[in-house]
């Protein structure tokens, strides 16, 4: 598949072309389900003359079906573009194709989508990971040049790692979340996935900036990382020793060899500990749904949604929510609407809150001593479909994305090798609030002396 870099630099007619071919590649690989909708003719001329990108379905592209792959909003049609689009549409990209997520965002296996399952291009027995596995199987499938997803505690990286591409969350902040559906407000950000880094800066350059419509848009000016990356520039990277050691042996290996081709490149590693993270995932989960619990009122079959059947008011909202929701996302407000209570929201609400504080700490305290920490993405590489039947098993997929999110900061995940089953694992680079520049440096760096 050519590459976001090599298609930004050929003519119109090219491009053109490209996305007959790239039809043609989805409808073979259909029955992989990264796409919910298969494109249809009148797409290709519709849809500009720009590089195709496929989008994640809880980012709004105007006049298409949104649906956060929820039964809840099947047949609502955008009425505008988010941010993002409008980004890509004056930089010479499109919007083109539709991808599969866990329903609302919420998961990571991309199993919960109203839609059935998207399959592991590396297996199809496997998980691609989540709630961005739509885009992220498409971008290693070689059937997308580049996507966007979401990720709220770990869904660009993980699905990234787990199908074999670069997936990159920015500062919370960089990049404008008007018209991404919101899942947890203080937690989401919009973020490509794409084949190699040098892509994901590019694409990067262009949906960051301020944006006036996002009251929680960073107003500062977007200095551009792609015309100055330096996979040259010597760096001081920490390990986290806890982290490493309770990793999966095939895991343990890659980062093993990942730390010694950054050594042998020039960079300095130092060696760190952090809290259990066992504490981020139980934070993370008493944020991100009570978060999720007043984001997902509007879904309420008059203000937005599917409205069922019924004769009364109150049946209106309970019937169009019960038949709507699958069960992840009932749990979720279920929880959400339990923290926030009164009586408990002290207990555990204000306490996540201090919790979030003290993992925020804890990576200012390491930034002052190296620029870039370096980490597992997943514990385990892509998993068999079903084999999560405990919900809470399914949280501990993102152990180590999560922190991340709870603290704001800059993340990529990128390929540092394969296990014996030829399943991809991803290494993740975690930079300062804002140092996308050094993030970056560093990823290329990885790439380069892994290649
Ligand atoms: N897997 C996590 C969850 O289920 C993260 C999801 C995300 O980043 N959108 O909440």
């Amino acid at each position: 598949m050519i590459t976001l870099k090599q298609a930004l630099s050929l003519p119109k007619e090219e491009i053109v072309q490209i996305k007959k071919d790239l039809k043609r590649k989805i409808e073979e690989q259909k029955q992989l389900g990264a796409y919910v909708e298969q494109l249809i003719d009148s797409e290709i001329s519709e849809l500009g003359d720009g590089v195709p990108i496929a989008i994640k379905d809880n980012i709004q592209v105007d006049g298409w079906n949104i649906t956060c792959s929820s039964k809840i909003l099947q047949n609502y049609v955008a009425p505008y573009n988010a941010t993002v689009i409008e980004k890509m549409l004056q930089n010479g990209l499109s919007a083109y194709g539709r991808c599969n997520m866990d329903e609302f965002a919420m998961g990571s296996s991309t199993e919960s989508s109203y839609y059935g399952k998207t399959l592991n291009p590396f297996d199809p027995n496997r998980v691609p990971g989540g709630s961005s596995g739509g885009s992220a199987a498409a971008v290693g499938a070689k059937i997308a040049i580049a996507a966007l997803g979401s990720d709220t505690g770990g869904s660009i990286r993980q699905p990234a790692a787990f199908c074999g591409c670069v997936g990159m969350k920015p500062t919370y902040g960089k990049i404008s979340r008007y018209g991404l559906s919101a899942f947890s407000s203080s937690l989401d950000q919009i973020g490509p996935i794409t084949q190699n880094v040098t892509d994901s800066a590019i694409l990067y350059d262009i949906l960051a900036g301020h944006d006036e419509k996002d009251s929680t848009s960073l107003n500062i000016a977007h200095d551009k990382v792609s015309n100055n990356l330096n996979p040259d520039k010597k760096l001081t990277i920490a390990v986290i020793q806890n982290y490493l050691e309770e990793a999966s042996p095939e895991i343990r290996s890659k980062m093993l060899e990942a730390i010694k081709a950054l050594e042998e490149s020039g960079h300095k590693i130092v060696y760190k500990n952090m809290i259990n993270s066992k504490y981020d995932v139980a934070t993370y989960y008493i944020v991100a749904t009570a978060e999720a619990s007043a984001n997902l009122s509007r879904y309420d079959g008059v203000r937005y949604g599917r409205r069922a059947e019924v004769n009364n008011l109150k049946d209106m909202y309970i019937k169009s929510r019960s038949e709507g929701f699958g069960d992840e996302v009932k749990r979720r407000i279920l929880l959400g609407s339990f923290v926030l209570s009164s009586g408990y929201y002290d207990a555990y609400y204000i306490k996540a809150q201090k919790a979030r504080h003290l993992i925020k700490d804890q990576f200012e305290a390491i930034f002052k001593e190296a620029d870039l920490i370096f980490t597992p993405v997943t514990p385990t590489t892509a998993f068999e479909f079903g084999s999560k039947k405990d919900p809470l098993e399914m949280y501990l997929s993102d152990i180590y994305t999560i922190a991340v999110n709870l603290a704001g900061l800059p993340a990529i995940s990128l390929p540092i090798g394969k296990d014996d089953q030829n399943l991809p694992i991803g290494g993740q680079l975690i930079a300062k609030i804002l140092d996308e520049q050094t993030l970056f440096d560093g990823a290329l760096s990885l790439e380069r002396a892994l290649k």
